[in-house]
């Protein structure tokens, strides 16, 4: 097909913003680009209006279920603009013949320093230092070591990987569990791959790094939280499917935990009565991981070739259905 006559949906709001180049290279290419304009990522019923007509689509974290596609006439591809794909309706894709692409490892060292950070913040209570501090107080504030800690890691693919380099340069004791074990990566950085049990039952800080998968839909259950050390941290900087919050506010509220971090819920955005938001011993953040000048242009240029690859014929290097 020839470029010149594609029209492209692009939809992530951050596409470009770090890089215009990314904009003017797509559109001095193809006929036509339609940008999302709303601020956010597109409901299901956005999309079934805009999708009609477009061949290409480089898209967010949009709504791409069944409907949504019912109205793809011309799509040949959905590039994912990052790694996640549980929002796009794979199967409704393939029936379609619609190619759907990823931008893997993108944004893997921003999600890792995001999750590194959390560790440290939750380490040393520092959000809660600082409300008592702006309010007054010259609290005595007890945080823990990192050196010497174990720090699990659950999912050691891309970002568990970056977020593994900088905890051992921090002497910490690493363990990872992953049903798809990288030896050579755990030799060179000292991790201990082991069950899922040992892990949860030894380490004084879990970090989720997972896809969501049936097995991993609300793996961090009452169960899971039962078996925790006591007193030990939990970061979510993966999905927020992967988390029961229910048994996550009753294993805070029990002390069995002492904090959790958490960068994605269950609903996106939380409802502003979720009782996560307001906990003292819980740091939120909307979902910011990969939002980095580094990843932002990392999965544009990676959404953006596979984009073009596709339609101009070629097969893309990250086809995921
Ligand atoms: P990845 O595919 O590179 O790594 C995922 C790892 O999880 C793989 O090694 C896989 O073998 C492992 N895994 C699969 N099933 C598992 C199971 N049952 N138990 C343990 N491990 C299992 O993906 P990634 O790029 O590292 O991303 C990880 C997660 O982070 C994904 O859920 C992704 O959606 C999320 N993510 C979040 C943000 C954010 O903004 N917060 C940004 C990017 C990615």
């Amino acid at each position: 097909m020839d470029l010149r006559n594609c029209r492209i949906l692009v939809t992530p709001t951050s596409y470009g913003k770090f890089n215009p180049a990314l904009k003017s290279e797509l559109e001095n290419q193809v006929a036509e680009v339609t940008y999302n304009t709303t601020g956010k990522p597109l409901s299901s019923a956005q999309l079934a209006v805009l999708l009609p007509g477009m061949d290409g689509y480089i898209a967010g974290l949009d709504e791409i279920d069944r409907h949504a596609l019912a109205s793809a006439d011309k799509l040949q591809i959905i590039a994912r603009y990052g790694v996640g794909i549980d929002r796009v309706d794979l199967a409704a894709a393939r029936e379609k013949g619609i190619i759907v692409s990823n931008t893997p490892g993108a944004n893997a060292a921003s999600v890792a320093e995001l999750a590194f950070g959390m560790l440290l913040m939750l380490a040393r209570h520092l959000p809660a230092a600082m409300d008592r501090l702006r309010s007054g107080e010259w609290p005595r504030v007890q945080g823990v070591t990192l050196q010497g800690k174990t720090v699990g890691i659950i999912g050691l693919g891309a970002i568990g990987k970056e977020l593994a380099k900088r905890l051992t340069a921090f002497d910490c004791q690493v363990m990872a569990y992953d049903p798809y074990p990288d030896p050579g990566f755990a030799e060179e950085y000292q991790v201990a791959y082991s069950s899922l049990d040992e892990l949860i039952g030894l380490s004084d800080f879990i970090s989720l790094h997972v896809p969501v998968l049936p097995e991993t839909r609300e793996m961090v259950n009452d169960a899971f939280l039962g078996k925790m050390k006591t007193g030990a941290f939990i970061i979510n900087t993966s999905r927020g499917e992967i988390v029961d919050e229910k048994a996550l506010i009753k294993a805070l509220e029990s002390g069995k935990i002492q904090g959790a971090a958490l960068d994605a819920f269950s609903e996106e955005p939380p409802d502003p009565s979720n009782p996560l938001l307001s906990h003292s011993k819980v740091i939120c953040t909307p979902h910011l991981g990969a939002q980095t000048d580094g990843s932002t242009n990392m999965m544009g240029k990676m959404a953006l070739q596979e984009c073009l690859r596709v339609l101009s014929g070629r097969k893309p290097h990250y086809q995921v259905n």
